[in-house]
């Protein structure tokens, strides 16, 4: 499913966001998608690399583009799929443009760890997970995690 635009930041996106926040750092994880916490909104965030100068990150309604270089494969999880993991292929460089928490549009580009998860999360908005991007093998190497969660979830 493809998740909603946002119309306009409000104090209640504002909450969500803190809330997302809080739980990307429990789980540890480098990025979260609002469709992942139950929200068909068109809302990621992504943790801070200090070790980058990167600072953490809200993107409101993103759009990617000029999505550009190698298809390169790389080991990716993810946190709505515990026990999951595979290797996605990918473009290197990508850029994006978002509104941030004040509502004001921004541009970046990246052809580093960056683009890999911008592109991540991107995906949790257009309704698609890891397992929709494996190879078949991995796919296969990974049916039993995806059988357990499918049961979990009723399906
Ligand atoms: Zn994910």
């Amino acid at each position: 499913m493809k998740a909603k635009a946002i119309p306009k930041v409000t104090s209640s996106i504002r909450d969500l966001i803190n809330e997302m926040f809080e739980l990307m750092r429990e789980e540890e994880g480098a990025g979260l998608a609002a469709p992942q916490v139950g929200e068909s909104l068109r809302l990621f965030i992504t943790e801070a690399r200090p070790d980058e100068e990167i600072p953490e990150r809200v993107f409101i309604n993103p759009v990617l583009s000029k999505l550009d270089g190698d298809l390169i494969p790389y080991d990716e999880g993810c946190l709505s799929l515990p026990e999951i993991r595979g290797l996605i292929r990918r473009p290197t460089s990508v850029a994006i443009d978002a509104l941030d928490l004040q509502g004001n549009a921004f541009h970046l580009e990246s052809d580093a760890f960056p683009a890999r998860v911008w592109q991540h999360e991107f995906d949790h908005l257009e309704g698609l997970l890891i397992i929709d991007r494996m190879t078949p093998i991995d796919r296969l190497r990974n049916r039993k995690a995806v059988k357990l969660l499918e049961r979990e979830a009723g399906l």
